[in-house]
């Protein structure tokens, strides 16, 4: 569904995103995990055209993402991205929030997207707070929204970038709850997390990143208990 071919990125003299080959299969779910300034975000956010890449080439059902004009726009909408600070629009109520899309870029009716939207809400747990402004939501709340905000579009492919790293310890785990039963119904998902226990539990693969490269790509059981790579199992005894 989603393959990368030989990406590379620069900033300035750093080399971001060294040769970067990565296919994500229908329903597959991809964890990606590695050290701080790795590239992980990077990644993420050159799959949905948020950053452009120096080479390579990076293709969603078999046609070449566009990199600018209204063709941005439908990919836009067929990559869903869920990133860290919620980036939800503070001045319009939640269920808004989940409506607009469908309703500007989708052409979707209002009455359809807004019934549709309750129904996403409803999915992630948060219904009751559809009249309700992201501010008077907790961070756990404000997340799952904007989850549902991602699903409203329906998109191809699902993009989180460290989820919950920005919500209180108790709070993680109603997250990683909805995004595991989103793994489990079949969402195309590429995860950025330091949850090894979601990568265990939702993965398919784990893809290990340092330096700009994909150094290990394994199974997260043959991950996890047999790490190939020095600077994998170097991360590892860190973080676990
Ligand atoms: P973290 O785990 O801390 O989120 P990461 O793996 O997501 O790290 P990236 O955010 O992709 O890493 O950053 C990769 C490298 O690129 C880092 O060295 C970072 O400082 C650098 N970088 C990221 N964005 C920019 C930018 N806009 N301009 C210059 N350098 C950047
Ligand atoms: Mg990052």
């Amino acid at each position: 569904l989603l393959s990368l071919r030989g990406v590379n990125k620069h900033f300035g003299a750093l080399h971001v995103l060294a040769d970067v080959d990565l296919d994500v299969a229908k329903g597959e779910v991809v964890v990606v995990i590695g050290p701080s300034g790795s590239g992980k975000s990077t990644l993420c956010r050159t799959i949905n055209r948020l950053e452009t890449i120096g080479s390579g080439s990076i293709t969603l059902d078999g046609s070449e993402l566009p990199s600018e004009g209204r063709e941005l726009a439908a990919l836009r909408a067929d990559v869903g991205m869920v990133f860290q600070s919620f980036n939800l629009f503070a001045h319009k109520t939640v269920l808004e929030n989940v409506t607009l899309g469908p309703v500007k870029v989708r052409k979707a009716a209002k009455a359809a997207a807004e019934q549709r939207s309750f129904q996403l809400l409803e999915r992630v747990g948060v219904a009751a707070q559809a009249h309700k402004y992201p501010a008077q939501l907790s961070g756990g709340q404000q997340q799952r929204v904007a989850i549902a905000r991602a699903l409203a579009m329906d998109p191809k492919v699902l993009l989180f970038d460290e989820p919950t790293s920005a919500l209180d310890p108790e709070m993680v785990n109603e997250v990683l709850d909805v995004m595991t039963a989103l793994a489990r119904e079949g969402m195309t998902m590429v995860v950025v997390t330091h949850e090894m226990g979601f990568a265990r539990r939702a993965a398919d693969r784990v893809v290990f990143m340092a330096d700009g490269r994909i150094v290990e790509e394994a199974r997260p059981d043959h991950f996890f208990s047999a790490p190939k790579s020095e600077r994998a199992r170097d991360f590892l005894s860190k973080i676990l």
